[in-house]
């Protein structure tokens, strides 16, 4: 970090990190989700595995 420069101490950035989804059958990361349904500050996604079919729910709080 570099003193003197005044953004410095002011903005302090935030992360967030979200684990990606995976297949919970054969844990593949290649989802399609085909529905989302929002319900309140919870999000569910219906999504489909794109390698073995696997049909599941990502639910996003
Ligand atoms: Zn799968």
């Amino acid at each position: 970090m570099q003193s003197g420069d005044p953004c410095v101490g002011r903005e302090q950035p935030n992360y967030v990190f979200c684990q990606r989804p995976r297949c919970p059958s054969c844990g593949s990361a290649r989802l399609q989700t085909y529905r989302s349904v929002a319900d309140g500050e919870v999000t569910t996604r219906h999504t489909l595995c794109k390698d073995c079919g696997e049909k599941f729910r990502v639910v996003l709080e």
